[in-house]
């Protein structure tokens, strides 16, 4: 892999979630090479936005020109998985749109949460959801070229990604339409999901791994509890992050407080260069 300006020849990209108004800028001012965005209030149907003065091509000019990967996180509300029609099928067009507004800004992927049923609902109902979502989504993604990456999540019974066996229901749901596969480190650790065995576990389900969302845990193993850490400060053995990433070998983006980031880069660049 060619080494790149801002990843000091560490071969893997690492970027960061940035919230803000110049999220490219905030990459750059902690020595990321990627950043992670919404499109639009994460809490809203409103959008697709984009967090630049010109729009989209603002955002995708500026972000090439210092050489930053875009990714783009979709807004929490979408749920295609729920059995509540006034949830499922606003999340179905949000989707698509999401899809569109990712390739606008030539993102490598967009990033979805699996979604839940509402409590006490038999999950099945949210993988045949899942099903009917991802033709209108494959359709998309083949027209934009921008693929949908399913990302794990942490907490409740009546999330569809949140064990190894859901992951596995859900990826017969989707079946073979190109979805990829974010892990998060904390989700995975939360759910109770051994780190660093989620790669191959999950590998052997999806064959894909296209991100790892790198982040530490303030909870224990198991709790179901979704706080992110930076890499030094949570309850998750660095060591066992370190081998989570080098067998991803996917890039990377940090989810952690701002303040934290330098540190949590700095922290992977040099387990990453050594060997
Ligand atoms: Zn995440």
């Amino acid at each position: 892999m060619a080494a790149h300006p801002n990843s000091r020849g560490t071969g893997v990209r690492i970027g960061v979630h940035a919230g803000g108004e110049d999220p490219v800028g905030d990459a750059v001012a902690v020595g990321a090479s990627a950043v992670q965005v919404f499109l639009g209030p994460p809490q809203s149907w409103k959008g697709p936005s984009f967090p630049h003065p010109e729009g989209a091509a603002g955002l995708r000019e500026q972000a090439a020109g210092l050489g930053v990967d875009l990714w783009v996180h979709a807004p929490y509300l979408i749920n295609v998985a729920t059995t509540n029609n006034k949830v499922r099928i606003p999340s179905r067009t949000a989707l698509v749109k999401q899809i569109r507004a990712a390739a606008d800004i030539a993102a490598l992927g967009l990033v979805v949460h699996g979604g839940q049923v509402p409590e006490g609902e038999d999950l099945a109902a949210g993988y045949a959801n899942w099903a009917k979502a991802a033709d209108a989504a494959a359709e998309v993604m083949v027209q934009t070229g921008l693929p949908v990456l399913i990302e794990n999540t942490a907490g409740g019974d009546n999330s569809v990604a949140r064990t190894l066996d859901g992951i596995k229901r859900l990826w017969d749901a989707v079946g073979d339409r190109g979805f990829g596969f974010c892990l998060d480190t904390c989700h995975a650790w939360a759910a109770g999901i051994d780190l660093p065995e989620a790669v191959d576990r999950v590998l052997a389900i999806t064959g894909r791994i296209d991100l790892v969302h790198c982040n530490n845990s303030r909870d224990e193993f198991g709790s179901h509890r979704d706080r992110h850490a930076n890499l030094n400060e949570g309850q998750i053995p660095v060591a066992d992050i370190i081998e989570t990433v080098r067998r991803a070998n996917a890039p990377l983006i940090l989810e952690t407080a701002m303040e934290g980031q330098p540190d949590d880069i700095a922290t992977l660049q040099s387990a990453l260069s050594s060997h």
